[in-house]
Order: C-alpha cells, then sequence, then structure tokens
C-alpha cells in the first residue's frame, strides 16, 4: 500500500486555458464542423511547417481534421485508391488500427517484423516483402520515434509505392529536421488522450496534394460535392463517410496547439529523466533514441532485457515485464505495454494463418515492452519514484527466472 498519489501512464494537459477555448462554441451554439474546425486546420498545418527546419522546402500542408486517427488513415487508404487484390505494407507491431484500414478498403495488410532496437519497421524485410501485388506501405512513426524516412522514400521510389505514413505518435517528430507526416504522399495524426496534444478523439490527415485533400474533404462527409446554388444540395460522386471533427473536439484542438511547444518540452523533459534515472538498471532497455531524428516522446517504452534470444531467455523476460507492470500498480503506478502485435491478434493470426515466430521481434516487442507513466504534471520526483519501483521489481524477479509472480514488493 502507497499513500502517495496514484502515476497514470498518461494525463492529458488540461489547464484554464483548454475550459476557455471550450466555452466558445457552447456560446456560439454551433458544435458540429465549423468555423473552430477550420482554425485548428490552419494552425495544425502552420505548426508543421514552422517546425520544419530551414533548409527544408515543405510545400504548404494541406490539413483534414477527422473523428479519430483512425478514420484519417481510413480516409488516406481510400483516397489513394487501395482496393481488393492490393497488399499494403504494415509493421507487425503497432496498433492495430493501421492495419484495419487496409481490410477496410478489402486489400491485404502485409505485415512486416520489427527491429527491436528501434520498435519500428525493419526495411530491410520491408523491401523483402515488396511483390508485384504491393501498392502502398503505412510506415508507422512508434510512440514518437521517426521510421528512417529517408529508407523509407528510397525504398517508396525505387518500387513505385505510395505512402501513407501513420504518425499518430508522431506529434513534435521530425527526421532529419522534416516533420514526421509530411514525407509520403499523406500523413495521419491522433488526438486520442493518449497522445501528446488531445482533442479527446480526433485525427488530422495532411498531405501536400491540394487534389488529394479536397478527396479527402468530400469522403470526410458522405462524399458530397458542394453544389453552387442555395438549393443546390450537391452531388455524391464517390462513396464517403461522416468522420467529421466537431466544433467542440476542435475548440481544445486550437487551445491544445497553443501550448504545443510547452507540451512537447515537458515531454522531453520526463524523457531525459528517465534516461538518466534508468542508467542505474541493467535489466531495463531505456526508450530508444535516433540522432538524426527529434523524438515526439508520445510515450517511454523500455524493454525488459531477455538473457539470450531462445524461447526460455524470452519468456523470462515476459514474465518479468508481466510482473513489473503488476508491482508497479500495487505501488499506484499506472503503466502498459508498448503495444500490441496485430499479426498476433486471433483475427489477423486466423484470417492469414499467422503463427508467433513468423514475427519474433514483435512477439518478442508485445509481451516484453512496458510504457512509463509519461505525462502532465510529472516531476523529477515522480520519475524518481517510478524508477525506484521499477528496480525494485526488477530485483525481485530475476533473468534466471526463479520468483515467484505476483508476489508483493515488500
Ligand atoms: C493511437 C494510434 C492510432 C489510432 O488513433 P485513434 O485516434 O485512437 O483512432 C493508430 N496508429 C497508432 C500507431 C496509434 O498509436
Amino acid at each position: 500500500m502507497s499513500s502517495a498519489p496514484f502515476i497514470p501512464v498518461g494525463r492529458p494537459y488540461l489547464d484554464a486555458r483548454d475550459l476557455e477555448r471550450l466555452a466558445e462554441p457552447v456560446e456560439r451554439g454551433w458544435l458540429v464542423q465549423g468555423p473552430l474546425v477550420d482554425e485548428f486546420e490552419r494552425g495544425f498545418a502552420a505548426f508543421l511547417e514552422a517546425s520544419a527546419s530551414s533548409s527544408i522546402s515543405l510545400l504548404a500542408p494541406h490539413a483534414v481534421a477527422c473523428a479519430s486517427g483512425t478514420a484519417a488513415l481510413h480516409l488516406g487508404v481510400a483516397a489513394l485508391g487501395a482496393s481488393a487484390g492490393d497488399e499494403v505494407i504494415v509493421p507487425a507491431f503497432t496498433w492495430v488500427a493501421t492495419a484495419n484500414c487496409v481490410e477496410y478498403a478489402g486489400a491485404k495488410p502485409v505485415f512486416v517484423d520489427i527491429d527491436l532496437e528501434t520498435f519500428n519497421i525493419d526495411w530491410a524485410l520491408a523491401s523483402a516483402s515488396i511483390t508485384p501485388r504491393t501498392a502502398g506501405m503505412i510506415p508507422v512513426h512508434l510512440f514518437g520515434l521517426p521510421a528512417e524516412c529517408d529508407v523509407m522514400m528510397a525504398l517508396a521510389r525505387r518500387h513505385h509505392l505510395w505512402v501513407l505514413e501513420d504518425a499518430a505518435c508522431g506529434f513534435g517528430a521530425s527526421w532529419q529536421g522534416q516533420p514526421v507526416g509530411t514525407f509520403g504522399e499523406a500523413g495521419c495524426f491522433s488526438f486520442h488522450p493518449r497522445k501528446a496534444i488531445t482533442t479527446g478523439e480526433g485525427g488530422m490527415l495532411v498531405t501536400q496534394d491540394a487534389a488529394r485533400a479536397s478527396t479527402v474533404r468530400a469522403l470526410r462527409s458522405h462524399g458530397v460535392q458542394p453544389g453552387g446554388a442555395p438549393y443546390d444540395m450537391g452531388d455524391v460522386p464517390i462513396l464517403g463517410f461522416n468522420y467529421r471533427l466537431t466544433d467542440l473536439q476542435a475548440a481544445l484542438g486550437c487551445s491544445q496547439l497553443r501550448k504545443a511547444h510547452e507540451i512537447l518540452a515537458h515531454r522531453r523533459q520526463v524523457a531525459a529523466w528517465y534516461d538518466d534515472a534508468l542508467r542505474a538498471i541493467d535489466a531495463l532497455r531505456p526508450a530508444p533514441r535516433d540522432a538524426r531524428a527529434t523524438h515526439g516522446w508520445q510515450s517511454y517504452v523500455c524493454l525488459v532485457r531477455a538473457d539470450g534470444t531462445d524461447t526460455r531467455a524470452i519468456d523470462t523476460a515476459a514474465a518479468r515485464r508481466d510482473a513489473l507492470i503488476s508491482d508497479l500498480l500495487a505501488a499506484g503506478i499506472g503503466t502498459r505495454p508498448g503495444t500490441h502485435a496485430p499479426a498476433h491478434l486471433s483475427f489477423y493470426a486466423t484470417k492469414y494463418g499467422i503463427r508467433p515466430e513468423d514475427f519474433p521481434s514483435a512477439h518478442t516487442a508485445a509481451r516484453c515492452s512496458i510504457a512509463l507513466p509519461l505525462g502532465a504534471g510529472m516531476t523529477e520526483l515522480d520519475v524518481a519514484r517510478v524508477c525506484e519501483m521499477v528496480a525494485a521489481s526488477l530485483d525481485r524477479t530475476t533473468a534466471t527466472g526463479v520468483f515467484a509472480v505476483g508476489a508483493a514488493l515488500s
């Protein structure tokens, strides 16, 4: 039992500035997509432009707000024209939505294992997975770490593939000075409360192609092409959806965007505190970094180190990870596995006959990773308390596996 306050795995950065903006749509009486969605879209595009280093010539991106990151991905896949018979490359360790949006289009997600060092897609394996049916790729900048965007784009250009970046975790992240989400044909962001800035639920698709942006805008709202005259409801030339964001949510998006630099700086600081504090804990590998990238720090995800690469060593590390999550919860600290391996979830495993050994690194990452708390209000003392409990749990369990899972910390 702990008397210290509970530290959740994530807590959004909400304050009086958000409340003030939220009053606006309520007072105006306009709740659906309207002026605040326009403002949020323009602000988001401007944020990306301003994030690019001066040596990067970034065309003004078009930003299209939508109901969720998943909706943005679905709109992207639809606008890029994926259909039955197409294969689309996705990483085997990511949130399931990355693969689901390919299924929505009737196309086939082709899973590719990750590089366990970075948690991102292994580009050599991706290259080997390309077939004449491959239409595109949905790379993921997992946890905010960019997925080697120069390698990604070179591979895509060589094989004439479209790239839809799953930048759901990529807000504030850039690769060699260029913001993620702006490399491929389109990029998708999420504003789920576990992401750096939030609208409750919400997403944004960005593209530098004006025609594609207007297709996405039509698809977002039932496929309607607006008419000219006041009595003309417009035509519906394509099958669309209702994936609009509300002005209520956009109000929050606008206030969150205004303090984006403050939010990102705090998250960077917490990550740096973790790096320092975890140096003394050999059993836990700190979150990966890349000197060529600016990390977005959507999550701080560590890996419980295995004492070898054989099944027994991985099983032991996985048991230690599970015990770590339970021990931390008992100590008032919320954590989660980094994410899951969609290829191994029963929908995909059954449909495509996938076995865990087909994607060993994704399987290991799903079982041995842990997202430590990272959110608003976290102090250096909180980080120290988390790391102290991490050390105590990993001292209790051992790499040789002789321990009682579930025993409470004394
Ligand atoms: C959060 C997330 C999504 C989905 O975003 P939602 O806004 O929750 O729909 C997709 N892909 C990745 C990698 C994510 O982390």
